[in-house]
């Protein structure tokens, strides 16, 4: 690429000119203008202007193996050499999807087998509410079709991801949801636990308003559940203990289908390969994308369980649904050496039993205490700094998301890349970061949050 022969202004005015950027507020973004990252390295991301920043966000949930895998450009080289493309239709096959199948249904739950792939988690979520609602169909109940999600979900961007999702401005913005689907309460025991409830009996009570959902609308009205096991994007909500096995014995009761979004948790962010093997749940489909290449290829993968296999393989006959990139050859070859180098350098592993809780222990330690800080809280390498300006009533600073904000641009200006989400400060680093990249993390965020208090204290 020839971007060294743009200075940042120009690359700036011509982005302002021409490129519509995702969950962006355009006119706000070409009046201060992009920050443009060109090269990254390990767990670091460079910009223009030669900065060194410490990608807190493994760019957007994805580069779980970091940046610079030559290993993974050889691949795709290779591949791209031998066979670019050829599609999975018409009963035609090419070798890195079938054997990428084959590795997926080795490390996904026991009950799941199958796999249908896509380009993105969006893509991987339509494909998953389309096959519930077939199943069903297939299996003589096509009224049963309502699927139960929840409020700050996020499941993608498209019609069915946006209508799936609980992102109210999203909504807003819809004219016209996917029909028959319904929005609970989500697990975020740090704003709707009440004085003197427990987690534990919180979590339940999160769990039940998914019950009364089900039973609202009849349990033959219902096709399945829906959710993230930690949600992501609407700010690192972690459920309570009690949550997950609540749902997992209301969906059976009722029998309603489970449907897990890991698109974030999925390929080993939470210690387990999938978030659905540390919770103990076996799921009927498992959402995933992002990390199945450490965002080095756009690819996504819905991993589907043996109870609608089985029937849509039966009695389906054709499923008339598929992308022109379902299992595309590059994507699958990338794919699986990713999965190669997690395990070879037993990145899993280290999550489960070492970065993982001191990943935890140093947002406790380091960040809770803090003057602006609620409540640190995560779930293997995803955090959450929730921002207040009472740390006792956990009162919110005015402003809406400002504060946050604010903690997030002193932040990048420390070299450190985070997001924030509404009032919450939000991490997911790749999984090669260590405990000397943690503390390095940490001091940047002490140093971040000790500006953003005295602007904050100010105004
Ligand atoms: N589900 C979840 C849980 C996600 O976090 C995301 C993306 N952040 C998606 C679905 C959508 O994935 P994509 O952006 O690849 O369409």
């Amino acid at each position: 690429m020839t971007y060294q022969n743009f200075s940042l202004k120009q690359l700036q005015d011509i982005d302002a000119a021409h490129h519509l950027h995702p969950f962006t507020d355009h006119k706000d973004l070409r009046d201060a203008g992009a920050r443009i990252i060109t090269h990254a390295q390990g767990p670091f991301v460079y910009d223009t202007e030669g900065n060194e920043i410490l990608d807190g966000m493994a760019g957007l949930w994805c580069v779980n193996i970091g940046y610079g895998r030559d290993e993974l450009a050889d691949v795709a080289y290779a591949q791209m050499k031998e066979l670019p493309y050829y599609n999975s239709f018409f009963r035609c096959s090419t070798p890195s999807p079938v054997l990428l199948a084959q590795k997926l249904a080795e490390i996904a739950p026991k009950n799941v087998n199958q796999v249908f792939y896509g380009s993105s988690g969006s893509e991987a979520n339509d494909t998953a509410l389309r096959l519930v609602r077939h199943y069903w169909a297939l299996e003589g109940k096509p009224q049963k079709n309502r699927i139960i999600s929840r409020k700050w979900a996020y499941h993608g961007s498209t019609i069915a991801g946006t209508s799936l999702g609980g992102m109210e401005a999203m909504h807003g913005q819809l004219h016209g949801a996917v029909p028959n689907i319904a929005h609970v309460m989500p697990p975020y025991a740090f704003e709707l636990k009440e004085k003197g409830e427990s987690d534990h009996d919180f979590g339940l009570r999160a769990a039940r308003a998914v019950e009364d959902a089900i039973l609202e609308a009849g349990p033959e009205n219902v096709a399945a559940f829906i959710g993230e096991p930690a949600m992501g994007a609407g700010g690192v909500k972690v459920p309570p203990e009690s949550y997950w096995p609540e749902i997992d014995r209301i969906c059976k009761k009722h029998d309603v289908l489970l449907m897990l979004d890991e698109v974030i948790t999925g390929y080993g962010r939470t210690g387990e390969w999938f978030a659905a093997q540390r919770l103990g749940l076996e799921p009927d489909t498992i959402t995933t994308a992002k990390a199945l290449t450490s965002g080095y290829q756009p690819l996504s993968a819905l991993l589907v369980g043996d109870r609608i296999a089985a029937t849509l393989v039966e009695k389906g006959g054709e499923f008339y649904h598929g992308y022109t990139y379902s299992g595309h050859p590059v994507a699958c070859a990338v794919a699986l050496r990713n999965l190669e180098i997690i395990e070879r350098e037993g990145l899993i592993e280290r999550v489960r039993e070492d970065t993982g809780p001191y990943f935890a222990e140093a947002l406790e330690e380091r960040l809770a205490g803090h003057g602006i800080v609620g409540e640190t809280r995560s779930f293997g390498l995803m955090g959450a700094i929730e921002i207040v300006s009472h740390k006792d009533t956990r009162k919110r600073f005015d402003g809406g998301g400002a504060a946050a904000v604010a903690v997030r641009d002193h932040a990048i200006a420390e070299g450190m890349m985070m997001r924030a989400v509404g009032n919450t400060m939000i991490l997911s680093p790749p999984l090669i970061w260590t405990r000397e990249t943690i503390d390095m993390a940490c001091d940047r965020i002490v140093r971040a949050l000790d500006k953003a208090e005295i602007d904050l204290r100010k105004t």
